[in-house]
């Protein structure tokens, strides 16, 4: 049994009644939160950690990425979309290989744990190369391995009967740190009876589904033209909202209000990633008019070759500031409720339970030194943590119990290691890229 006491911190717990308790004891108990407030005087801990000047709030889940993309950060700037796609990425990852993706997915897990990401939920290729490093990072993660359904050509690793079989063998493994979706990439570009099959396999496995919706007015039009639906209309009679393990359909910008009306019934998971939808001026979906509709939103960074960094602070500052913004409302996105989005939101989105500081509860959470300049004075810590704090200021980072990060040093990973192999791997696969692999067309 392992109890580790932190003392005289402060608690943003993130529970229903958003208590937040100051100069407080919390008590982890063999990787579970046992107390939050005051601990029992006859306590015995293993490990005793002064919180003096810190904030403890739950872990962030970031609820969409490409983890491995880290390699085309900086690598395709200010092109629109399609040019992005066509020209650098799927040019870029012509070349890529499992060790690639190892190297990126561990870059981007130094980068998490130190922006505070308890738990990320992967879209990519090779993925039993990123449960490598979920395993060895003690992160928590949800993983789908991106297929396309448009012959063997165009996928990276085995195909959609190769990737259930993995799926088999890996969801709910590193102590249920593990979990797995299926990962169609897109309706605007997987076909309708493979989407139907990959509906079947999650009936069969008992999974989710992991993709992209509804990204612009383009796609909206194509879909009519070749369904006589729109996109999300399209996948709902296909059962892609259906399935066992539910559904997170990252980004939705081009919604109406029968859209709406679905994702919501259906209990669809919607990553909104503003960054992305800045950096390539895509458009821009109303949250709080979502959030009344019923819709459950949840934050990500998206992957480092569009946003380009994995930062949860800056999203969830952009996600306020930018929905404030275009509503012209700054009543709009409070605080409170963009951390709920980025915390237990996330979890839900990711099956795994948690995102408030509650007995109970896995101890997923992060320490937040609050004694940098841009953090004083403290009027609201809710409006210092979302408006000022900074990835920096992140101090420890704790997953069920295990310390990932003590005193801003990372302890699972080989971060000084990991940055030599990610940038060399990264330098050479953007080299040898030669070829466009596949061709978005909307
Ligand atoms: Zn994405």
């Amino acid at each position: 049994m392992t109890v580790i006491h932190i003392r005289n911190v402060d608690i943003v717990t993130l529970d229903e009644q958003g208590t937040i308790h100051h100069n407080a004891d919390l008590v982890i108990r063999d990787g579970k939160i046992e107390s939050v407030g005051k601990a029992p005087a006859d306590l015995t801990a293993d490990q005793t950690v002064d919180g003096s000047h810190h904030a403890v709030l739950p872990g962030f889940v970031n609820a969409h990425c490409h983890s491995p993309m880290t390699f085309e950060r900086g690598w395709a700037e200010d092109l629109p979309f399609d040019r992005w796609l066509n020209e650098k990425i799927w040019v870029a990852e012509s070349a890529l290989t499992p060790d690639d993706v190892y190297w990126g997915a561990a870059l981007a897990a130094c980068e998490m744990i130190r922006s505070g990401i308890t738990a990320f939920n992967d879209h990519y290729f090779y993925m039993d190369r990123v449960a490598d490093v979920v395993e060895q990072s003690g992160m928590k993660a949800a993983l789908a391995w991106c297929v396309f359904g448009i012959g063997e050509d165009a996928e990276i690793g085995p195909g959609l009967d190769g990737t259930a079989e993995w799926i088999r063998e890996t969801h709910g493994s590193a102590n249920g740190r593990l979990r797995t979706f299926l990962g169609p990439h897109s309706p605007y570009i997987c076909p309708p009876e493979f989407l139907e099959r990959i509906v079947e396999i999650a009936h069969e496995t008992g999974q989710g589904i992991h993709l992209h919706l509804a990204e612009d007015n383009q796609q909206i039009e194509q879909s009519l033209e070749r369904y006589g639906l729109r996109p999300v209309q399209h996948i709902d009679r296909l059962g892609v909202f259906d399935v066992p393990g539910g559904c997170v359909a990252a980004h939705c910008l081009s919604l109406d209000a029968d859209d709406i009306d679905i994702l919501a019934a259906k209990g669809v998971y919607i990553p909104h990633c503003p960054i992305t939808y800045m950096k390539l001026a895509m458009p821009f979906p109303p949250i709080k008019d979502r959030l009344a509709a019923g819709v459950n939103m949840c934050l990500g960074t998206d992957g480092p070759g569009s946003n380009a960094d994995m930062d949860m602070f800056a999203v969830i500052r952009q996600a306020v500031l930018s929905e404030k913004y275009q509503s012209r409302d700054p009543e709009s996105l409070p605080g409170d409720t963009a951390l709920r989005m980025a915390a237990q939101n996330g979890a839900r989105a990711l099956g795994f339970e948690g995102g408030a500081i509650e007995a109970g509860a896995p101890a997923d959470l992060i320490m937040v030194d609050l004694d940098a300049p841009h953090l004083h004075p403290l009027h609201s810590l809710i409006a210092n943590l979302v408006h000022s704090a900074k990835s920096a200021d992140i101090t420890d980072v704790m997953v069920d119990g295990q310390w990932l990060m003590r005193n801003r040093e990372l302890q699972t990973l080989d971060e000084e290691k990991i940055l030599q192999e990610a940038e060399a791997h990264a330098q050479s696969m953007v080299s040898r890229g030669m070829k466009q692999v596949r061709q978005y067309k909307a």
